[in-house]
């Protein structure tokens, strides 16, 4: 019996999904059970009830999933599908994603424990996805180029290049956003041809094995996309496996140096969007009210747990006490309840280990002398839950504002001026995603170009859009994934010449 809110009762379709005493990899177009090594017990963050287990892949069922993910790359029913079929494909997919909304958003809710609205509007956003990329199925092209090589007399040459799929495909995604990351990958590589073995993470794999069995429903061909279950080991062997051609990695920086690292020495083609610190900048010409509302959205929403969230803030002098009273206001009003209570604002933490790390931030910054100014505990002795949390500061340098803390934990500082303001913006190891409010088009173009960021928003929290390209500069990642760069990404140019 599962336990959650009593307002709400689950779909019959997730109950179903649920009783299987563990859950299954998705292999060949095949639940597939077996080869494994141990299993993880799959925990409701808002009630800390196990709800289900899943399996470790072992190396024997890594070695099957990227097999079947090699044949299917080579088999003709998907290496010589037409581009219209692979968009007819992708567009079936995104129409079976809205049809199964809720159950996909009501496992997600129960496995990360984020709010259900936000839940449904991530599986939405997946399904736009789907259908964006379905787009550039069609439209991927070469180029013809004229050379300046000699050629024999009477010769004449034809040169051009075309774009060719990469291969097949390590995805491994982290717990935050499951189903919109998983996306952002699956739906550019399949759009270019690719096949695919996909890890969810450890944490939240029941929304992405549901959504799984989609792909064989809507007619893709058994083994283009593989979905296995397991930890950072399994996540090892599949992305140093010797029949990987490309790896695509979201997660922490500290997982990614490692993957990076390994694909490097075997040259394996890589992309590694990594964590953040992302900074807004409010100048006291902004619409104050706007700006604080914002920078409360950016970091509170998701709990915190978001790449691009804005964990740190920096106000002009002359309107710092009220931006901070402003945001700490705004966020001692939120209503933190579980994810199926349709009146919260704020769910619980992932999990238990997380929400200890998040804590641990909160001593390290009370015993490097910030101001905490409101929040920074554990309110419910049930389920994960924990504070919006706000920090003061006039030191750059405290552990709080250099490291990812990926928890509901925001610090501002104080700047004096443009330049200041810019210098401790700049001033972190990171450099995924950064906010800028002002009502000065000038400032804000000259903030534009100097902010050493992947994202820059100006006068509004950072938002994902399937055309707007994602990456981090600096220890945030290495590549772009989104918008045309994204399905680029899953391609290898070849260059052709032709002598007649
Ligand atoms: P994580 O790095 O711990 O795990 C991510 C995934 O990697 C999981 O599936 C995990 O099982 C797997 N993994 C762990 N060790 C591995 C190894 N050695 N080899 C291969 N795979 C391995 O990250 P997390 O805690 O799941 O997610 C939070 C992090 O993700 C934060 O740092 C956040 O900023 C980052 N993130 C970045 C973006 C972005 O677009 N830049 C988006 C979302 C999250």
């Amino acid at each position: 019996m599962i336990d959650i809110n009593p307002a709400h009762t689950l779909s019959p379709s997730v109950l179903k999904f649920l009783e299987a005493s563990t859950q299954g990899h998705y292999i060949n177009g095949e639940v597939v059970s077996g080869a494994h090594s141990g299993s993880i017990p799959i925990t409701n963050p808002a009630t800390e009830q196990v709800i289900a287990q899943i399996d470790i892949a072992d190396k024997k069922l890594v070695d099957q999933a990227v097999s079947s993910a090699r044949s299917a790359f080579r088999h003709s029913s998907w290496k010589r599908m037409s581009p219209t079929k692979r968009q007819g494909l992708l567009l079936s997919l995104a129409d079976a994603i809205e049809a199964e909304v809720d159950s996909i958003a009501e496992l997600l809710t129960l496995e990360n424990g984020k709010l259900l609205a936000h839940a449904k509007s991530e599986i939405r956003g997946a399904a736009n996805t789907f259908r964006y990329y379905a787009g550039w199925a069609t439209k991927l092209e070469g180029e013809t180029l004229d050379l300046s090589l000699r050629q024999a007399p009477g010769r004449q040459n034809f040169a051009f290049t075309r774009r060719e799929p990469v291969g097949v495909v390590a995805a491994i995604v982290p717990w935050n956003f499951p189903i919109s990351i998983a996306a952002w990958k699956l739906a550019p590589l399949l759009a270019a041809g690719c096949t695919v073995v996909l890890k969810p993470s450890e944490v939240t794999p029941l929304s992405t094995l549901y959504l799984a069995k989609l792909f064989g429903d809507v007619g893709f061909p058994a083994g283009v996309v593989n979905v296995i279950t397991g930890d950072g080991e399994t996540g090892a062997v599949l992305t140093t496996h010797p029949e990987i051609d490309k790896i695509t990695f979201t997660g922490s920086t500290q997982v990614g140096k490692i993957i990076g690292k390994a694909a490097m020495s075997d040259l394996k083609d890589v992309s590694l969007e990594l964590g953040g610190k992302s900074p807004g900048l409010i100048f006291e010409d902004a619409d104050l009210e706007d700006a604080a509302k914002g920078i409360a959205m950016g970091i509170f929403r998701n709990g915190g747990q978001v790449c691009v969230a804005g964990s740190r803030v920096y106000i002009q002098e002359k309107v710092f006490d009220k931006v901070v009273a402003d945001i700490a206001a705004a966020c001692q009003k939120m209503k933190m309840s579980d994810g199926f209570d349709v009146s919260s604002e704020l769910g619980p933490l992932v999990s238990r280990t997380h929400l200890d790390s998040v804590l641990g931030y909160v001593d390290k910054g009370l015993s490097e002398g910030a101001e905490l100014v409101c929040g920074g505990k554990r309110p419910n002795e049930k389920g994960y839950y924990m504070q919006p949390t706000i920090f003061a500061s006039t030191d750059n340098q405290k552990k709080i504002i250099a490291e990812e803390i990926f928890g509901p934990v925001l610090v501002a500082v104080p700047f004096k001026d443009m330049e200041d303001g810019l210098r401790l913006a700049n001033d972190s190891r990171y450099g995924l995603s950064s906010t800028v409010w002002t009502k000065d088009i000038s400032k804000a173009l000259h903030c534009v170009s100097e902010l050493d960021a992947g994202w820059v928003f100006v006068n509004a929290p950072a938002r994902s859009d399937a055309n707007f390209p994602l990456g981090g500069n600096k220890q945030s990642g290495i590549g772009r994934e989104l918008g045309k760069t994204g399905v680029y990404n899953f391609t290898k140019l070849k260059s052709v010449n032709i002598v007649f």
